[in-house]
């Protein structure tokens, strides 16, 4: 096991021991934000049949070659197609067939002209615009022919692909699983919230916080309670999460003397692969991999206690590995660059992960600290529209440095007009 590593190569083994979950099956409806398991071939043409684009009439563009406003040609309306019909006749030279939006072309017709260009009486219809060959006609298999492949695996489904998909008769896509975790906090000191407080116990908010990170990215969290300081209680509280895909326990990592979770982890099989993280918050980070062997099992992370330490390394190494695992290719937060507002100190060594909110001033963002920085104090949480990452090395950052902030709260590029 590794201790006291840098972010960056905690990161690379936590995303080095995390699969891809297998795929399963679901309703198209429930896909929104899943990722695609395999690419989808397209079995049919869409459109399916050369369909016309405007409420008008369908004919041949030949017949009305020398049309114009001063000499309309006149063709015979021989019969009608509504959407959805099989048009059987056939237009014949000097025909029309009346004809609304998304209805078949009829044979024989490649054109159509719009209802505003022609003049009709009873049978008779003049046209005066000389359509060119094909006009508002949309040709079958123009934006799929059967064999195409439509889609790639690995495709975040977004609105467009489920209708998209939905078009090519797919109701059922194979999708990766959701990721599923288990959530556990521990302490003699922790409560839920509806608990007695007289006594100084704490209310265990990471249980909410963290369970509400897991849907953040698009995982599924099962809470598993609090343990009390006891390496039974918290050996048979890891042991309901073994089934799980993630294991995410806050507290009870440190070195104190009732910090049980390591001892526990390790007797249950855990093969933990790094202790302690170069960063602030969240020094107190353990990383392993549960099962019999140490292989195939759930990723077990250890988070610090801390409330605004345990949410910080979820964010940075539970998220990414929770998108990993869920199929997505995207695991990182946007990054932009920021001035900064004002002057930062730090001791050297510890990467910081400073919450700031963020001011556009034209085209640019200044970053402006939330307030106390303490470990335990949410509320800086809370008001943080990015994370600024105030290098280790660095001791000091002056007013008006370029920074790179992590994004977490994307209505930071919400415009006060809709820009039409
Ligand atoms: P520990 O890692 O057990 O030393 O805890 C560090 C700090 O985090 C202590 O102040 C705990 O009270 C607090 N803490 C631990 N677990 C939770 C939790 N589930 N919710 C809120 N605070 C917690
Ligand atoms: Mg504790």
């Amino acid at each position: 096991m590794r201790e006291g590593i840098t972010p960056a190569e905690a990161l690379g083994i936590v995303l080095a021991e995390t699969p891809v979950l297998p795929a399963e099956r679901v309703g198209a409806r429930e896909a929104l934000g899943r990722v695609l398991a395999e690419p989808v071939v397209a079995g049919r043409r869409i459109p399916p049949a050369d369909n016309s684009a405007m409420d008008g009439y369908a004919l041949r563009a030949a017949d009305v070659a020398d049309a114009r406003v001063e000499a309309p040609i006149e063709l015979r309306v021989a019969f009608e197609v509504a959407a959805g019909a099989t048009p059987l006749s056939r237009v014949g030279p000097g025909e029309a067939a009346r004809i609304l939006t998304g209805a078949p072309v009829p044979p024989g017709a490649d054109s159509v002209v719009r209802q505003e260009d022609v003049e009709r009486d009873g049978e008779s219809l003049w046209v005066r615009v000389a359509p060119p060959l094909g006009e508002n006609v949309r040709t079958a298999g123009e934006d799929v022919e059967p064999g195409d492949r439509v889609l790639e695996a690995g495709a975040l489904l977004g609105p467009a692909h489920l209708g998209f998909l939905a078009s090519l008769g797919r109701s059922v896509v194979a999708v990766r699983q959701r990721p599923r975790v288990a959530v556990l906090s521990g302490g003699d000191e922790l409560v839920e919230p509806d608990g007695d407080v007289s006594t100084g116990a704490i209310v265990s908010s990471n249980s909410y916080s963290i369970a509400a990170q897991c849907r953040e990215f698009g995982a599924e969290p099962v809470y598993l309670g609090i343990a009390r300081d006891t390496p039974q209680d918290v050996e048979a509280h890891l042991r309901a999460g073994l089934r799980a895909d993630v294991l995410v326990s806050s507290a009870g990592v440190s070195v104190g003397d009732r910090d049980y979770v390591r001892g526990a982890l390790e007797k249950l099989g855990c093969r933990l692969l790094f202790w302690g993280v170069q960063m602030k918050p969240g020094y107190p980070l353990a990383f392993g991999r549960l099962g019999e062997t140490g292989e195939g099992g759930p990723l077990v992370f250890g988070l610090p206690g801390n409330p605004v330490s345990a949410m910080m390394t979820f964010d940075q190494f539970v998220g990414p590995a929770l998108r990993k695992l869920a199929g997505s290719t995207a695991l990182f937060r946007p990054l932009v660059n920021a001035r900064l507002a004002e002057d930062l100190e730090k001791k050297p060594g510890r990467l910081n992960f400073v919450r700031v909110r963020l001011e556009r001033q034209g085209d640019e963002f200044v970053a402006h600290i939330t307030g106390n920085q303490s470990s335990g104090v949410l509320r800086s949480m809370i008001l943080a529209q990015g994370i600024l990452l105030f290098p280790a090395e660095a001791s000091r950052l002056e007013a008006g440095t370029q920074v790179r902030v992590q994004v977490v709260d994307s209505s930071v590029f919400a415009a006060d007009t809709p820009g039409f």
